[in-house]
């Protein structure tokens, strides 16, 4: 038997030479940490139905589901035939992709964090002022008096690309006026779509890390100024976490049970941290030990993996052990971890992997092809987990064959509908 400090640096050097790797965590004990409630993530999700009558007149795409910011949970057994043949194993339980990719407004997990947040933001100004109530309904928001009274504040935020989209085009929509650091990982036409929306863009040659210490320092000085902080945000995480509640009511209206019998898996990608952690932590709290959470992060950005692996968290990154930290998967190019995450979910995550940006290229292709259906690279994260959960001896000797056959298991994809066609040609072999 190894003990924690040999077996820690075989899986740092395994980081290090950029082996793709499937990692269990020791840290598992299912235990919610006290800095986050039920309550508070019952209150994110009340506010998020206040807005909804707004959101449903602002954005018409959200006109048939009322309002509510929300993706479909689709079955995908075609894709699963595929991975199981191309992986020679047999893939137990049923696969579904949670299809983020499609959410209205920015097409990215972003709109669930990043919109929220924007919203949290509008609400507490405008009930200080006296201008809402919140009993309200919120569609008022769109009246000219609320735009100019936004429009004395402005928000400011850090972001690859996604999350900069989110806050960009929500808050541009309510009156703010934003500006979004980014960079140099960001896609050219995420910058354009940004001005485009009326957001101001500062571009950085250096990576996430700088353009967010950027954005921070600038807001610093600004008391009208709001910095929605990536690395660091409660009210981000809450928005995500969410997500729980509704995917529950999904799996419901499938018929699907999530019980000691039944458990659920979900393959989540990880940049930062923020976006995967939310949704674990909302779903930890609904189904406790019968939901298993695997990370997944690129081969030359394992942030969230190496913070949780050191139990250094923020305060290592994958640039301190060598690894340049580039990668097509742009969504999840974050070298340092959250500052929150790991300490709050550092041990409700079964496990944590890192895959290949050829991997990546390869399952967005095969989903294009097999389902139909495009994500952008980041987005693609998810998939190889699910051969790889398979795949460990280990991990599969937690559950029983017939609970495996039982199982359920979610890819959640993360991006892909704000990407321009042209983009798209560029990863799909069309
Ligand atoms: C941001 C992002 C993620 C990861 O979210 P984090 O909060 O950074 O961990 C995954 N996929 C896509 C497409 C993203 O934009």
């Amino acid at each position: 038997m190894l003990d924690n400090k040999d077996s820690q640096s075989i899986w740092l050097n395994k980081l290090k030479s950029k082996e793709p790797i499937f990692w269990l965590n020791p840290k598992l004990d299912n235990r919610l940490s006290p800095e986050v409630t039920k309550k508070e993530i019952e209150e994110a999700s009340q506010r998020l139905l206040r807005f909804a009558p707004y959101i449903q007149k602002v954005f018409p795409e959200t006109q048939e589901s009322n309002g509510m910011i929300e993706s479909p949970l689709l079955s995908i057994e075609p894709m699963k035939d595929y991975l199981s043949s191309t992986e020679k194993i047999t893939l137990r339980g049923k696969l579904f992709l949670k299809c983020d990719n499609m959410l209205p407004i920015s097409g990215s997990i972003k709109a669930r964090g990043g919109i929220y947040e924007v919203l949290y933001l509008a609400e507490k100004l405008a009930l200080a002022k006296g201008l809402l109530q919140l009993t309200d309904d919120y569609a008022k928001l769109a009246e000219k008096k609320f735009r100019d009274f936004f429009s004395g504040y402005s928000i400011t935020v850090g972001s690859t690309g996604n999350l900069g989209l989110s806050i960009g085009i929500m808050g541009a929509k309510l009156g703010f006026r934003v500006s979004v650091h980014m960079s140099a990982d960001a896609r050219q036409w995420k910058k354009n779509l940004l001005r485009q929306h009326g957001a101001q863009v500062v571009e950085y040659a250096g990576d996430y890390q700088q353009a967010v210490d950027g954005g921070r320092k600038k807001s610093e000085n600004n008391p009208n100024d709001f910095f929605i902080d990536d690395e660091n945000s409660m009210t981000l995480f809450l928005g995500y976490a969410t997500a729980a509640r509704r995917v529950e009511q999904q799996l419901k209206e499938q018929k699907i049970v999530i019980d000691s019998s039944h458990p659920l898996f979900l393959y989540l990608p990880c940049g930062v941290g923020g976006a995967p952690g939310g949704i674990t932590y909302g779903f930890k709290e609904i189904f406790g030990e019968h939901v298993h959470c695997i990370f997944a992060e690129p081969i030359q950005v394992p942030s969230m993996l190496l913070g949780v692996l050191t139990g250094k968290h923020h305060r290592i990154s994958v640039q301190d052990i060598g690894l340049d930290g580039k990668t097509a998967a742009d969504g999840l190019a974050v070298g340092r971890p959250s500052k929150l995450v790991g300490r709050i979910v550092g041990n409700l995550v079964d496990a944590f992997y890192t895959c290949s940006d050829d991997d990546l290229y390869e399952l967005v292709n095969q989903l294009y092809q097999i389902q139909d259906i495009f994500v952008e690279p980041s987005a693609a994260a998810g998939f190889p987990g699910v051969y790889l959960a398979h795949k460990s001896q280990e991990y599969m000797n937690r559950f029983t064959k017939k609970s495996l056959d039982n199982g359920t298991h979610i890819v959640w994809a993360t991006g892909g509908n704000m990407v321009p066609q042209a983009e798209r040609e560029k990863y799909l072999k069309i």
